[in-house]
């Protein structure tokens, strides 16, 4: 019997560790310079906090959840989004009784029952900022100039940022009656989901992955045109702040995020080039969402990004490599005799703080050293007969094929100085 890994789920084997965690230090660096601290919350909630904060009706609800009883018929739900579990721990342990705004970041793996498709898994990988207690149309331009910030630092510069707001509460009201008495006419034409909500919530239709209900409902009008006087000031003063900092965008006014927690700044970033599956992140505001889910009236803002995406995209782009050195320094022993006196000095190696490996299946001395090649080791330590003999180690440099003799103990303060001036 051979079991594979589920469908829609990937082994990241260390040929691409490398390139994970590449990014991941990346990002962490970016998102700390940013003053934004690391939450862990749990893999899996209870099922009613992702119908809350995620919104029955929508297609993560109603058709992507893992969603599975535990032994005592409890409903629970694998995280298909990190958002609604940084809010429930803000409610859960009152951070917001303390200093404002909270600056939270989380990484990890996030679960959707999805079509697999290149960049697109059942487990995938994100990385989200999220910042609660303040309404500020600067912290907006903050988390996007962050946003921005991370792509550059990962040598994504070209990327395309998309940017609308989808207003408030109050400048929706007037704006859902003319969007329904836009749909009525043609509801026929719309796929069954959107028959059925676009009467309760017709910005839902736009949000539809069904290409017939966009065109059906061609030429809707846009909420960008009924925002309030309010959310209208907000939206400039973002737009100035990331003209200010020197951030590109296209106002947007398709991007829509269909709940009614969503608020003001909604954000999308593409990278071109890259297939179907460009976006590798987006967000926005919520100003509803914590009290939606039982908390004071809070404000949030928050975005994340697709770690997989971005690796398609450096990958796609030819950015990242897979060259990176699994070690500095390997040693050569030519005699299985000198296997004990091999290991004590790779010992003293690797407390000095250099990554060191040694020949652990009887290797020929030649098999040895195309081995060191391939592994990336920049010196290779030669300890053969002659240098047990006279008391020295061969030091082999394999970039310029140079060899010296050291004694054991000039050995660790010359390695650091041919490792330092690579
Ligand atoms: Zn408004
Ligand atoms: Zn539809």
């Amino acid at each position: 019997m051979q079991v594979k890994a589920p469908r829609g789920t990937a082994d990241i084997l260390p040929v691409n560790t490398r390139k994970w965690q590449h990014i991941e230090r990346v990002i962490k660096e970016q998102i700390e310079f940013f003053g934004y601290q690391e939450v862990r919350t749990p893999i899996f909630e209870h099922t009613e906090l992702f119908l809350h904060g995620v919104g029955q009706g929508t297609d993560i609800v109603s058709k992507e959840m893992y969603t599975f009883n535990d032994r005592s018929e409890r409903s629970l739900t694998l995280r298909p989004e990190g958002t609604a579990s940084c809010v429930r721990a803000i409610i859960e342990h009152s951070v917001y009784g303390g200093v404002l705004p909270v600056k939270w970041y989380y990484t990890g793996a996030m679960f959707r029952y999805d079509r697999p498709q290149a960049g697109r898994y059942r487990q995938f990988h994100q990385v989200g900022v999220e910042a609660f207690g303040s309404n500020s149309p600067y912290l907006d331009a903050e988390i996007i100039i962050l946003m921005v910030e991370i792509l550059s630092a990962l040598g994504l510069q070209a990327y395309e940022l998309h940017l609308n707001s989808v207003g408030c509460p109050l400048c929706r009201q007037s704006y859902r009656q003319r969007l329904i008495e836009h749909i009525d006419p043609v509801k026929d034409k719309l796929c069954p989901d959107c028959q059925i909500r676009y009467l309760q919530n017709p910005l839902r239709v736009l949000d539809c992955k069904v290409v017939s209900c966009h065109e059906a409902i061609a030429g809707y009008p846009v909420i960008y045109d009924s925002l309030c006087p309010d959310c209208q000031e907000h939206y400039a003063r973002v737009r100035t702040a990331l003209e200010d900092n020197g951030v590109k965008y296209l106002h947007d006014d398709q991007l829509v995020r269909g709940l009614d927690y969503y608020t003001n700044t909604a954000f999308e970033i593409h990278i071109p080039g890259i297939g179907a599956q460009s976006a590798v992140g987006g967000g926005g505001r919520y100003n509803g969402l914590v009290q939606e889910l039982g908390g004071p009236n809070l404000p949030g803002i928050g975005f994340a990004l697709g770690m997989e995406r971005l690796l398609l995209a450096l990958d796609t782009l030819g950015i990242i490599g897979s060259t990176q050195s699994a070690i500095d320094v390997f040693i050569a022993v030519m005699n299985d005799q000198y296997e004990s006196p091999a290991l004590k000095i790779l010992n003293q190696i690797r407390r000095a703080g250099i990554r060191a490996d040694k020949d652990y299946t009887g290797r020929s001395g030649k098999a040895q050293m195309k081995y060191a090649d391939r592994v990336g080791a920049k010196l290779v330590i030669l300890i053969g007969d002659e240098e047990m003999a006279q008391g020295f180690l061969t030091l082999r440099n394999m970039q310029n094929k140079e060899q010296l003799r050291v004694t054991d103990e000039q050995l660790i303060k010359t390695i650091k100085q041919i490792m330092a001036t690579d």
